[in-house]
């Protein structure tokens, strides 16, 4: 490596430093000597500084004030008159002195050069290993796609080798069926300088197989020193099989197990009457008790095959014109029958019609009205509004509970996300808030909350009129 020729002097012997300043002392000596008599002695310093310069560089601070001695030495004996002689006026004295000044000088920022020198190459050398050596693909890319750089790393994950990728652009590398929306993606931060956006997408192995990756795509373009796109990426389709396996398994387990537990209702039922009949109080309590629980867990499966669906796309909204504040009102009544500890107190906007999917926006407030009772156990009231803003209609779901705290309120529509410090007080998969944030995105509305650490939270959602 080149840097190791530059510092070389750390790994000559101290000896052999000090002969090779006085060797080009004498030879600096001889070549001055030789030219005397055609260019006279007019200039005596000048090839001595090139020397303690040279020696300086290569051979150390020492080593180069022992070559400006020796050179001090060398032309007061053969340059400055009396010659051949170390007799010196006192002007041409002060010169001599001068001239070592100025070699101890040039020995000083030479040394600064070299270790400002040195820190910069290694910088650069961390900087290489780290691209290179990183399991990240990094690839700079040009707002037309084509490819400027691309680090080892990504010959690894791709198979494909520089020339392969350095004369062509990312979208040949891509699924046809993805281009469009990873050029979306791209062209989304076009405009916006600093921004990263992140994608999962295929692209095509070299070897012919298809691969998951994630990819980071950063805008750098403003940035004089890099002046283009930043695509970071790693190879995810490990993690990608994995999670479609599991979502498979919770796909097949919950289809399986909604049958045998529809039948479990019925039969609850009907032993739920005859017990009725036959007044035991008792084990109609019991039938009850079991029948609340199958409830519950005929929900969860409902949540988990509503998630499979998400996840693969295949979730349908079947969409009707209806009137929102009458469906409120049945969904108020059914949940307020299911709770003493709490009363809803409903404060609704002027009746409107909206082309949604009924049962879907149904499971929507009945699940926001249960987490506000279930996140409340200390107050007595839950606080359902309706509101018309613009073009939407509001929904507000309001409780005096438990809160959400700052950290956590971005991860709560995640899928099966539940706040740390609630998981043994309070029963749940985490699923509710993310499958109704999915159903009003896909009815092209939003979802929020608004909420402090034990202060309660507001709930809302928007849906277009
Ligand atoms: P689950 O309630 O089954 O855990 P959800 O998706 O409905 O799942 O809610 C996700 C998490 O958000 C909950 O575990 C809880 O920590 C938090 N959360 C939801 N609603 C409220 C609320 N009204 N007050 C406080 N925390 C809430």
């Amino acid at each position: 490596m080149k840097s190791g020729a530059l510092f070389q002097y750390t790994r000559t012997s101290p000896y052999l430093r000090y002969i090779i300043a006085f060797a080009l002392v004498a030879v600096a000596t001889i070549i001055k000597l030789t030219l005397l008599a055609p260019i006279g002695s007019s200039t005596p310093y000048l090839l001595y500084f090139a020397v303690v310069l040279f020696v300086a560089r290569y051979y150390g601070n020492a080593a180069a004030l022992c070559s400006g001695f020796l050179a001090a030495l060398a032309i007061t004996y053969f340059f400055i008159p009396p010659l051949l002689s170390f007799r010196i006026s006192s002007n041409n004295l002060l010169q001599v002195i001068a001239f070592f000044c100025e070699c101890v000088f040039i020995a000083w920022l030479s040394n600064h050069l070299e270790r400002a020198t040195r820190q910069i190459v290694e910088n650069q050398k961390r900087f290489q290993i780290l691209i290179e050596k990183s399991s990240v693909g990094i690839m700079m890319v040009q707002l037309d796609g084509r490819i400027i750089y691309s680090s080892p790393s990504v010959t690894d994950i791709t198979g494909y080798n520089n020339m392969d990728l350095e004369s062509s652009d990312i979208w040949s590398f891509l699924m046809s069926e993805e281009i469009t929306d990873v050029k979306e993606k791209f062209y989304s931060i076009a405009s916006c300088p600093g921004r990263t956006v992140k994608v999962l997408h295929r692209v095509r192995h070299r070897k012919g197989s298809i691969i998951w990756v994630e990819s980071a795509i950063t805008n750098l373009i403003e940035e004089p020193l890099v002046n283009s796109v930043i695509i970071n990426f790693s190879d995810v389709t490990e993690r990608v099989i994995r999670d479609q396996q599991m979502e498979d398994f919770i796909g097949i387990a919950s289809h399986e197990l909604k049958t045998p537990l529809t039948s479990l209702k019925a039969y609850t039922q009907v032993l739920e009457m005859r017990m009725k009949k036959e007044n035991n109080a008792t084990s109609t309590i019991l039938v009850n008790k079991i029948d609340k629980q199958i409830n519950r867990v005929v929900a969860m499966i409902f949540d988990l095959l509503d998630v499979t669906k998400l996840q693969s796309g295949i979730m349908h909204l079947n969409k009707e014109r209806f009137e929102l504040n009458e469906m409120i009102c049945d969904v108020v009544e059914s949940i307020q029958n299911t709770t003493d500890s709490h009363q809803i107190i409903t404060d609704l906007a002027p009746a409107v019609l909206i082309d949604a999917d009924k049962n879907r926006i149904n499971q929507v407030i009945t699940n926001l009205l249960s987490n506000a009772i279930k996140y409340s156990p200390d107050a007595d009231t839950v606080n359902l509004s309706t509101k018309i803003e613009g073009n939407f209609i509001v929904v507000y779901v309001k409780d005096r509970g438990i809160g959400i705290s700052k950290s956590e309120i971005d991860k709560i529509f995640d899928r099966f996300y539940r706040v740390d410090r609630i998981r043994e007080s309070y029963q749940g998969l985490g699923l509710g808030l993310y499958i109704s944030y999915q159903i009003i995105a896909g009815h092209g509305g939003k979802m929020g909350v608004y909420s402090e650490e034990s202060n309660g939270s507001t709930f809302w959602f928007s849906l277009p009129l």
